[in-house]
C-alpha cells in the first residue's frame, strides 16, 4: 500500500479522479480510481511503489461527471451481454474480470459492428428468455432494416418505447424543447423516405396520404433532385397548414427547400424547433436554412441501433444523453488530430431488446476543451462538434486523416457555392466537384484549389469540377467527402 499519492487521471471517455489515499490499483491499462467514486472499489489491489503511470495516459486532459446509476447501468450492460447473449461469448477473453472497475473493463473490449449484427441476428443478439416472435405478436416491439448499401444495412428490433423515453430524456439539453409537450407535439418530417416515410417516385402523394398518427412525412421522393417547383410549393404550404411544433429534417434536404424558397421570395411557417439529423450540416447548408428559418437549429446525434445519444444546447456544444446510453471515446493519435478528437462507440442502457456493446456506428468527434459548457449542464460527455462519419474520411498527401469538418471549414469560404462534394481518388489527387449558379466560375475555382491545397498539402492536385446536381448515396443521406480507396481508422486511433 502507498501512503500518499496524488496523481490526477483521466481514462478516455470516463471521470478523471484526483487520488490522495492508499486504496488504489495497478492495471493493465493506465486507470486509477478511487473507491468514492466506483462501486466495487473496496476490491481493488495496490499500485506498486514508484510505479511511473503518467506517461502512459492518453489524456484528453477532460474530466466528465457521471451518476452512480451510470456505472450501474453499464455494468449491467456489459454483464448481461457477456453472460447472456451469443454474439458476446468471445469477447469473455478480453474482460479483466468483476474485480476491476467497469471503465476497464468497458476498455478491454473490441467494438461491435454491423457485421456481428448481421451474422447473429437476431438469436445471437438477444438472451435465451427474449422470445422475438412473442414480442412480435405483442406489438411490443417491431423489425426495421435501416438504409444503405449491403454494407450498412442491417435489421434492428425497434423498441417503440425505449425509443420514445430516449428521445423525451434528449429534450432536457435544450429549452427550444421546453414549450412543447412531449407526445402531444406535431411534428413534419422532411427527410429521406429510405430513412423513414412513405416512398412514392412516380406519383405525388396527397397530404393524408402520408401522415401517420401525429407525423407528416413533407417528402416521398427518394431522390431530391426531382423535386419540381410544384412538390416545393406544396411542401411550404403543408408546413403552414399542419403548423407543427417541431420540424425533422436531413440538413441537405431543408437547405435544397431553403434554396427555393430563398429564391422566390416565400414566406414560411417557423415550427418551434428545427431539428438536425440523419446527416451533418455543412456550413453552406447552415447558411441556406437560416436565410428562411428563424427557429431554433438543433443537432441531434442518434442512430435507429442506439437512439438518442448526442443533443446540441443552446451554447451549440453537444451533450450525452447518459441516461439511456454510455459513450467510449477512443482519441486519434496526438500526431493524427488526437487527443480531443476521436472515434465513439455507444452501449445503450435499459433496452430489453438491444444488447449492443461498444457499438461503432462510425462517428468522429471532438470532446469540448475544458470539459464544461456555458449552458451550466454537467452530465456526461461534452462535445464541441461532430465531424462526420468515418465514411467522410480523407487523407492529407502525407498521410494524415482529415474529417469532414476540415473539408467543410476550408470548403465554406468561396462565396457562390451552393453545394460541394469532395472525392480523394488517391494519395495526391482530389476533385472537388461544386454546384453553383455564378456565371463567373474562375476565381471560384482558384479560391477552392487554394483552401484545399492549405487543407491537404501544397502538393495535392485538386481537381475543380462543376455539376449541375447531386444525386443522393443508396442510404439517401448525403455522402459530402470520401475517399476512392480504404482508409484503416484503427490504425490512427490511440491503442
Ligand atoms: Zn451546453
Amino acid at each position: 500500500m502507498i501512503d500518499k499519492i496524488n496523481l490526477r487521471v483521466q481514462y478516455p471517455g470516463g471521470p478523471s479522479i484526483t487520488i490522495d489515499t492508499g486504496i488504489i490499483q495497478k492495471l493493465n491499462c493506465p486507470v486509477l480510481l478511487d473507491h468514492s467514486e466506483i462501486p466495487n472499489a473496496e476490491r481493488l489491489i495496490p499500485l506498486t511503489r514508484g510505479a511511473d503511470i503518467t506517461d502512459k495516459l492518453p489524456a484528453s486532459g477532460l474530466k466528465w461527471r457521471f451518476t452512480p446509476g451510470y456505472y450501474r447501468r453499464s455494468a449491467d450492460a456489459l454483464n448481461t451481454a457477456l453472460n447472456k447473449v451469443a454474439v458476446y461469448a468471445p469477447w469473455k477473453a478480453f474482460d479483466p474480470g468483476p474485480d476491476y472497475p467497469i471503465d476497464v473493463r468497458f476498455a478491454a473490449m473490441p467494438g461491435l459492428t454491423k457485421k456481428d449484427i448481421r451474422d447473429h441476428f437476431p438469436k445471437g443478439m438477444l438472451p435465451p428468455d427474449m422470445d422475438i416472435n412473442r414480442g412480435l405478436s405483442d406489438g411490443e416491439i417491431e423489425l426495421v432494416d435501416t438504409s444503405g448499401t449491403t454494407e450498412e444495412k442491417i435489421t434492428n428490433i425497434w423498441n417503440q418505447k425505449w425509443w420514445d423515453a430516449s428521445e423525451r430524456s434528449s429534450w432536457r439539453f435544450n429549452s427550444g424543447f421546453d414549450r412543447i409537450v412531449y407526445g402531444e407535439h406535431r411534428e413534419a418530417l422532411l427527410v429521406n423516405p429510405r430513412s423513414t416515410g412513405f416512398i412514392s417516385d412516380d406519383a405525388d402523394l396527397p397530404m393524408d396520404k402520408r401522415r401517420l398518427s401525429r407525423f407528416l412525412y413533407l417528402n416521398e421522393k427518394t431522390d431530391p433532385a426531382t423535386w419540381t417547383k410544384d412538390l416545393m410549393t406544396r411542401m411550404v404550404n403543408e408546413l403552414a397548414i399542419f403548423q407543427p411544433d417541431i420540424l425533422e429534417v436531413n440538413p441537405s434536404l431543408l437547405a435544397r427547400l431553403c434554396r427555393f424558397i430563398s429564391a422566390n421570395n416565400l414566406t414560411v411557417f417557423q415550427p418551434s424547433v428545427i431539428v438536425l439529423t440523419y446527416e451533418y450540416t455543412t456550413r453552406i447548408e447552415y447558411r441556406q436554412i437560416r436565410k428562411a428559418f428563424l427557429s431554433p437549429m438543433i443537432s441531434s446525434y442518434g442512430t435507429t441501433e442506439t437512439g438518442y445519444v448526442f443533443t446540441e444546447c443552446e451554447a451549440g456544444r453537444l451533450h450525452q444523453n447518459s441516461d439511456f446510453c454510455r459513450v467510449d471515446f477512443q482519441p486519434f493519435k496526438r500526431e493524427y488530430g488526437g487527443p480531443r478528437t476521436g472515434r465513439i462507440l455507444v452501449t445503450p442502457f435499459d433496452n430489453p431488446w438491444c444488447y449492443f456493446i461498444r457499438f461503432d456506428a462510425g462517428d468522429i468527434v471532438t470532446l469540448e476543451e475544458g470539459g464544461s459548457c456555458p449552458c451550466g449542464r454537467d452530465s456526461g460527455i461534452i462535445l464541441s462538434s461532430i465531424n462526420g462519419r468515418k465514411a467522410n474520411l480523407t487523407l492529407t498527401t502525407d498521410g494524415r486523416p482529415v474529417t469532414l469538418a476540415e473539408v467543410d471549414e476550408a470548403t465554406a469560404g468561396p462565396a457562390g457555392v451552393e453545394q460541394y462534394k469532395l472525392i480523394q481518388k488517391d494519395s495526391f489527387n482530389y476533385e472537388l466537384h461544386l454546384v453553383s449558379r455564378i456565371r463567373e466560375k474562375g476565381q471560384l475555382v482558384l479560391d477552392a484549389q487554394k483552401a484545399l491545397k492549405g487543407l491537404y498539402g501544397m502538393d495535392a492536385v485538386v481537381d475543380v469540377c462543376f455539376d449541375d446536381d447531386f444525386p443522393p448515396e443508396i442510404s439517401g443521406k448525403s455522402l459530402i467527402s470520401r475517399a476512392l480507396f480504404p482508409i484503416d481508422l484503427d490504425s490512427y486511433l490511440e491503442e
